[in-house]
């Protein structure tokens, strides 16, 4: 088994001529900071990540695990390092939430995997739909859902498939390389990048220089923890920029013209944090570099002692946005960086590009929403079909669980709009519909403790049939565990899956209700919890619809629900 330099030797790359020489602090000394001196793994992940790149393991699927099988995966590539190839354990049929928080990692895992496919800025052609088609027909029971990061997941893929999975997703440019892990994830952006006509500036040349020189990169792939990326010129700020380890917003400098507004420090889950400004411009031709020097001090001086402590957030949140600069200036760039303006506030709530809309080149682009992402091997080669029938060729998939057929012509679009209404894709949805995401949930997570993509499409049918006329904009995230891989705390209604105590006494599948998220640059604010209230997986559509209904009555003007 190859072995992990330790972070202070001689290594080859750039990145090495910027990493800062050890140096004394007095405060957070026994926080497992490369950058002052600590290289002694102070936890089991840790010590896994120094054993071995998590990028190695790749060879060992390819010329072991495929070929004798389950069983004869080592521990720590099995939940550990084969998550830099997209790969995690998949949750065991038939254990209910109650005994996830009781059962060993073992127990609670099944010999299949679910398997991300990466799509940085979401961008896909219909060469690669068909291969992401024939591939969950073939190696995942059909399975294929669109993730809230404009990724791909398939489920049930077997370790004697993978080798094969891959060989098809590469043929066409697609990857798993760093999809999970802690490392440098997707890259998410303006799924209408370069074609939009309200766009500010095209951030899609940053997007596939970072892949180039980064992703699977040695370089980056030990961080503390995960480092999620966001870079969007689009003027409804279309990515979650806020709740991203770094986001490159577009803007209009007054003096140098559209750049980026450079954002660090978001993220969700427990101590959720939203992203700060440093306050910087930063011209397209800079990001790749400015991204490479943030994630180098990610690598340094990120917190590598406690998991619960590690992302960047918590760094940013000790440092604070200016010393977050100034490290950034003087010890990763070498240069000052040109103070610049923030966005500004978007005119609409819905930023996930559903329905008809103009592009740049006199074309428009066609949104649609499946329910709460679930999409299938066969549905995805029938998009591609309509996508190559009616488009380039060419379509994206949103932060919302939603995806595009881009570059259609006028004279085409009632025929795109009725093929896909008629696979249930709606161009025109509903609020609920719209506006409704969930995380994959019990069905196959072993961290979940309820479902979710059953109750989210249940939940979309109950309210669509009981508030028909109600059309504002409104999000409800449902998450299966209280991690936060469907944003709970940035929602209108964010639903915290966890047991709750039914009327006969029973523990059973519920929600905590959190109320009031949203995100956007004046009024980002997380959701506040209600103590006490929670509902029932059963009572739920009722639950919504008392609420709404109440707020309807109400609200006063054009008072928001948030
Ligand atoms: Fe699994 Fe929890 Fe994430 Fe949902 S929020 S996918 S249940 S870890």
């Amino acid at each position: 088994m190859a072995r992990t330099p330790e972070p202070d030797e001689p290594q080859a790359g750039a990145a090495d001529a910027a990493r800062p020489a050890a140096r004394k602090v007095t405060r957070h000394r026994g926080e497992g900071q490369w950058a002052m001196g600590h290289h002694t793994p102070l936890n089991s992940n840790e010590q896994f990540k120094k054993d071995d790149d998590g990028l190695n393991v790749r060879t060992r699927i390819e010329t072991i695990y495929s070929k004798s099988g389950f069983r004869s995966i080592d521990p720590a590539d099995l939940r550990g390092r084969m998550r830099w190839w997209g790969l995690y354990t998949q949750r065991r049929q038939g254990i209910d939430g109650g005994r996830t928080a009781i059962l060993e990692p073992h127990e609670l895992e099944d010999e299949y995997f679910m398997l991300r496919v990466r799509i940085d800025g979401g961008q896909l052609t219909v060469a690669q739909l068909r291969a992401i088609g024939e591939a969950s027909e073939q190696y995942a029971r059909g399975t294929a859902d669109v993730t809230d990061r404009q990724n791909v997941q398939f489920h049930w893929v077997r370790i004697e498939d993978v080798p094969a999975i891959w060989e098809k997703l590469e043929s066409v440019g697609l990857s798993t390389t760093e999809a999970c892990g802690d490392c440098p994830r997707v890259v998410i952006g303006s799924p209408v990048a370069g074609i939009a006509a309200d766009e500010i500036i095209d951030g899609s040349w940053a997007i596939d220089e970072i892949n180039r020189k980064y992703i699977g990169n040695p370089e980056y792939s030990n961080l503390p923890r995960k480092f999620k990326t966001a870079i969007s010129g689009s003027p409804l700020l279309d990515v979650v920029h806020e709740i991203n380890d770094i986001a490159f917003v577009g803007v209009v400098h007054p003096e140098h013209g559209p750049g980026f507004d450079l954002w660090v420090g978001g993220g969700l889950s427990t101590n959720p944090k939203l992203g700060v400004r440093l306050g910087a411009w930063v011209p397209l031709a800079d990001v790749p570099d400015v991204w490479a020097g943030v994630i180098g001090i990610f690598r340094d001086y990120g917190y590598r002692r406690l998991r619960n402590r590690a992302r960047l957030k918590f760094l940013v949140a000790d440092w604070g946005p200016a010393k977050f600069r100034q490290v950034l200036q003087d010890e990763y760039l070498k240069r000052e960086l040109t103070d610049g303006p923030g966005p500004e506030q978007p005119a609409g709530r819905w930023r996930d590009h559903v329905g008809v809309h103009p592009q740049n080149d006199g074309r428009f682009y066609v949104g649609f929403a499946p329910k709460v992402g679930r999409l299938n091997g066969k549905l995805i080669q029938q998009v591609a079909d309509l996508a190559a029938e009616h488009g380039s060729g060419r379509v994206a998939t949103t932060v919302e669980q939603k995806l595009i057929v881009l570059d259609v012509e006028q004279d085409r679009i009632d025929s795109l709009v009725a093929g896909l209404e008629a696979l249930d894709l709606r161009v025109n949805p509903s609020t609920f519909r719209r506006g409704t995401l969930a995380c994959t949930g019990i069905e196959y997570c072993k961290l979940a403790i309820v479902d979710t993509k059953d109750r989210g499409r249940t939940l979309i049918e109950e309210l669509e049939r009981r508030l028909p006329e109600f059309d504002e904009p409104l999000s409800i995230n449902i998450n299966g565990c209280p991690n936060a891989c469907a944003r709970i705390q940035t929602a209108d209604i964010g639903l915290k899956g966890q047991l709750v105590t039914d009327e006969n006494g029973q523990q059973v599948e519920g929600f905590q209700v959190h109320l009031g998220g949203s995100l956007g640059f004046e009024n980002a604010a997380f959701g506040r919890k209600i103590r006490g209230l929670k509902v029932t997986s059963a009572e739920l559509p009722d639950y919504v619809e008392r609420l709404l209904t109440r707020y309807q009555a109400d609200r006063q003007d054009d008072e928001r629900f948030a």
